[in-house]
């Protein structure tokens, strides 16, 4: 059973989270200008317990977010993922249970980072994790990149996939923990972003960053996949529908005089999104139902919707949707980044092929 499918976390209140979206609305403008960022509303989702509320109340929580500010519902997920990360290895392994930091975490205090895409990519097939670990008496030493991850905030905790030696066929895989602030790591300055500015999105250098053994999570890379995968996806899934669903819900008002032509197509596109939210609601309350094949379809039917939800808001409000300040040209960025975000489209075309 994956950590989430179980129901021995209460549920939180129905209207608990009222206060969270009403602050990610407020800070929506300030964090897309780069003035805020989403830590504060990811905080106050810990201090209402809902960072470890089971699966379906964070899907509709992140969901809800994402139609505010897609980089605080981002960021929600990243929190909730690296808490997933460190709940799924303390099942299995005694030592790597730190329950002080799984309360950080689980509080909203210790920022969460999740810099597993090559995790993803090497289960997958596609190209090994980038960086190489070498035994030492006392664990592990790393070397190595990190492309791309987010919430890459000082205080961070880290989760990211290693390769304990150079030849990428013969190596062992390893997921592993560290803190930005070890000795040896290295934070790039964030480069400017399309959306998305304000998550601490950026690259990151190791060179010899020491790991204890009790920081490494999991030494089977496809099992630890297979355990989070579905919250991993389906959290992602719930963005992408909240950032829809928002679209969808404000383009109702616009199809009057010559845009009701383009009725038929917020119809199609309304029926599409309410099949994604009917698959993403059962099986967010049923994590382990769906396999694997029917996952990476809702994430890339989730992505696909919404994309083309923004470019359908954008076109019904012209001008004024246009001008770089407006919500509705904040949302067309926003939306921009769901088909890069790993698993990317491509990714996602590419294995759902080979489940055939
Ligand atoms: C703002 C931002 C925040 C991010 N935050 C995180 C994060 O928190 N955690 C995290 O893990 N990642 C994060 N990423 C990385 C993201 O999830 C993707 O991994 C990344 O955007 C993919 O683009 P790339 O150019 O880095 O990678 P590439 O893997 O080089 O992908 C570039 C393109 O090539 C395709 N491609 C990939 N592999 C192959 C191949 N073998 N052959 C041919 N084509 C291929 C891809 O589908 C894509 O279209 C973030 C990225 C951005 C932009």
């Amino acid at each position: 059973m994956s950590p989430d499918g179980s129901a021995a976390l209460a549920a939180a209140p129905v209207d608990a989270a009222d206060p969270v979206v009403a602050q990610a609305r407020e800070r929506a403008a300030d964090i897309d200008a780069g003035r805020e960022d989403p830590r504060a509303t990811v905080r106050l989702a810990g201090d209402l317990g809902l960072l470890d509320a089971p699966l379906v109340r964070v899907t509709g929580l992140v969901e809800e977010v994402a139609g505010e500010c897609l980089s605080t519902a981002f960021s929600l997920w990243a929190q909730r993922m690296v808490l997933t990360y460190l709940r799924t290895a303390a099942l299995h392994t005694a030592a790597a249970a730190d329950g002080e930091l799984i309360e950080g975490v689980g509080s909203g205090a210790v920022p969460g980072c999740t810099a597993m895409a090559p995790t993803l990519r090497d289960v997958a097939g596609i190209a090994p994790v980038p960086v190489v670990a070498e035994r030492t008496s006392v664990g592990l030493r790393r070397h190595g990149p990190i492309h791309w991850a987010s919430q890459l905030y000082p205080d961070a905790v880290v989760v990211l996939p290693v390769r304990v030696g150079e030849d990428p066929g013969t190596a062992e895989r390893a997921v592993v923990r560290i803190r930005l602030s070890d000795p040896g790591v290295q934070v790039a300055p964030a480069p400017p972003l399309l959306a998305l500015d304000a998550t601490a999105s950026s690259s990151a250098r190791l060179d010899g960053v020491a790991v204890a053994p009790d920081a490494v999570l999991s030494t089977d890379l496809a099992g630890f996949v297979a355990t989070v995968r579905p919250t991993f996806l389906l959290l992602q899934t719930a963005f992408c529908t909240g950032l829809a669903t928002r679209c969808v819900t404000d383009c109702a008002a616009h199809l009057t005089g010559v845009n009701a032509a383009l009725q038929p197509d917020h119809d199609e596109l309304g029926a599409r999104l309410l099949d994604v939210r009917r698959r993403l609601h059962r099986w967010a309350a049923r994590p382990d139902e769906p396999d694997k094949a029917g996952l990476l379809r809702l994430r890339l039917d989730a992505a696909t919707v919404a994309v083309a939800a923004a470019r359908l808001e954008a076109t019904l409000r012209g001008g004024a949707g246009y001008r770089s300040g407006s919500a509705v040209a904040r949302r067309l960025r926003e939306a921009s980044f769901l088909p890069v975000q790993a698993p990317t489209e491509g990714q996602l075309r590419w294995e759902l092929s080979r489940c055939a």
